[in-house]
């Protein structure tokens, strides 16, 4: 692995589900070295994310899930760097909420993503937060990102249509607190964290009201 770097910024906006809207902050993450990159999720803006790929081939817009938060400018940015959409098919439901007509590839658990030479990110599936979500391990950086399936402070919301309490806290246990306690957590919405952090405080997660 040589050159691989993380390149972070926020965007911000809204996500819609069951009705309501609210204000959010999103992060964006850009794995890669200085010829290509993946992006991990699309939220609200373009221009910032372009700015983070600047004149680097982008490979695949990588989607934790399919909130309408994580994928606003999927599409856009598909179209303007020639790359493809990865998400998980059980998101289709919510994929469909923002692109009625728009196609995506597949990803399924524990598939090899390469990004440049001898680097690589694996999908793992994690449901809950929403069915088919999604969290990219990248093992040679001792790093995670969890889009909404793990924050600093526990499990992402469950409160919602399409989401479960004990599915995501089962994937949560199963796929990512087995990973070293020393693993980076990049997170869908405000701090890193780390795999061990979480793991000591995980007897203290609730079930929302
Ligand atoms: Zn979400």
């Amino acid at each position: 692995m040589t050159g691989v770097r993380v390149d972070h910024t926020t965007t911000s906006g809204t996500f819609s589900l069951d009705g309501g809207t609210w204000d959010v902050e999103n992060n964006v993450w850009v794995v890669g070295d200085h010829k290509a990159c993946v992006v991990i999720d699309a939220p609200h803006q373009v221009e910032p994310i372009a700015e983070l790929i600047g004149d680097r081939m982008l490979l695949a817009i990588l989607c934790t899930h399919a909130h309408d938060d994580h994928v606003t400018v999927a599409g856009e940015l598909s179209e303007r760097f020639a790359a493809p959409v990865y998400l998980h098919a059980d998101d289709e439901v919510l994929w469909r909420m923002t692109y009625p007509d728009a196609e995506f590839y597949p990803v399924e658990d524990g598939q090899r993503i390469p990004v440049g030479d001898d680097f690589e990110l694996e999908a793992l599936h994690t449901p809950g937060h929403s069915p088919g979500g999604v969290c990219y391990r990248a093992a040679d950086l001792d790093a995670v990102f969890t889009g909404d399936t793990l924050f600093q402070g526990g499990p992402g919301a469950t409160g919602r249509s399409y989401s479960d309490f004990d599915t995501i806290v089962a994937s949560i246990r199963n796929t990512l607190l087995t990973l070293p306690p020393h693993t980076v957590v990049h997170t869908g919405h405000g701090p890193d964290t780390t795999i061990g952090a979480e793991a000591a405080a995980a007897d203290t997660w609730a079930r929302p009201e």
